[in-house]
């Protein structure tokens, strides 16, 4: 097992299985942009075979499923039923949830128990404002029918102060009567928000988000797993919610996470664009593939960041969040 000086070691991995979008959400992409399908994508068999060497090879236990947008891929159907059968005891999947209706019965088959559905309004117009495409109540009936099928579901929010802020409680509000963990996601610096003046103008912070709260609930701070991104909070008798706060409190110093883009690039880190080329050993025979993944492996876990993201910031299209 590889590890840094600081105990860290990769054990949660997130595969995008495709860098197309169907949305082109206003903090994602510049506007008349959309998310493409990155030029040679992995094959369904490359993606599969990659996912089970870096559980051999690196130690993975958690992996989540994600994009762009996952479902668009038309690998979706045939890989996560494979994915399931690599005997990992926590899969997941993140998505925009548009396409969750289509795609609920194959989920349900699959035997996936958790699923994060990224959802930052419900409203319908400020939804189609925000996403650029889509359509609220599809989402909604996804998240239902989900519910339904019994997977555990987290809906994740990113708090635009010039765009959604006043969702921030009725969001709440929705997911608490739901049994949904919500969490809010710090905006992040990243992709072309780092050469815009939209990222000091939008991001609405842990402490603004707390406050806010803290105006209709009483909540208090609770556990969370030692690598967990996410700060959570109780509201007794009602449940919980999250703040993944990667500029308040950054979570570098434990993070353990891995990211493989549709591509196939491993990456180490968000706040690092260096990236290492594994579709050669794609090609290898499983003795030689590990083996040679090590060094790959060691390099991606040294393009961490100590404290928090200093480094450049790659563009969430390629590796999903
Ligand atoms: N399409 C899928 C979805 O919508 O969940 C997966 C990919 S998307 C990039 C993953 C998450 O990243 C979404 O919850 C999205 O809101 C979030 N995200 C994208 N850009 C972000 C940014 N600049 N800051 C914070 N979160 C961001």
């Amino acid at each position: 097992m590889i590890v840094d000086v600081l105990g860290r070691r990769f054990r949660n991995l997130r595969v995008s299985l495709t860098a197309a979008c169907n949305y082109a959400c206003t903090y994602c992409v510049p506007d008349g942009k959309r998310l493409q399908a990155a030029a040679m994508e992995l094959s369904s068999d490359e993606m599969v075979k990659a996912i089970r060497l870096l559980i051999e090879s690196a130690g993975i236990e958690k992996l989540r499923i994600t994009g762009g947008e996952p479902l668009l891929s038309p690998k979706f159907d045939e890989v996560l039923p494979r994915v399931m059968d690599l005997g990992l005891d926590d899969v997941s999947l993140t998505t925009n949830g548009q396409l969750l209706p289509r795609k609920a019965e194959l989920i349900k088959a699959s035997g996936l128990e958790r699923i994060n559905v990224s959802l930052d309004t419900l409203d319908a117009d400020r939804f189609r404002a925000i996403a650029r495409s889509g359509d609220l109540a599809t989402v909604l009936q996804g998240i239902e029918l989900m519910l339904d099928a019994g997977l555990r579901v987290k809906v994740n929010m990113v708090p635009i102060k010039t765009a959604n802020v006043d969702q921030v409680l009725p969001m709440l509000e929705y997911c608490l009567d739901r049994r949904i963990e919500l969490r809010f996601i710090e905006l992040m610096n990243m992709g072309y928000l780092k050469h815009d003046n939209a990222y000091t103008r939008d991001f609405f912070g842990m402490e603004e988000i707390l406050e806010l709260i803290g105006s209709s609930y009483e909540y208090a701070r609770t556990d969370a797993p030692f690598d967990s991104t996410s700060v959570r909070y109780e509201i007794p008798g009602r449940g919980v919610f999250g703040i993944i706060a990667n500029e308040s409190e950054p979570f570098c110093a434990s993070c353990t996470r891995l990211r493989l883009s549709s591509n196939g690039y491993l990456y180490g880190c968000l706040s690092n664009t260096a990236r290492h080329d594994i579709k050669d050993v794609l090609a290898m025979p499983d003795d030689l593939a590990r083996k040679e993944l090590q060094g790959r492996l060691l390099n991606a876990l040294g393009d961490k960041q100590t404290a928090s993201f200093t480094g450049e910031t790659t563009v969430m299209k390629f590796i999903g969040g």
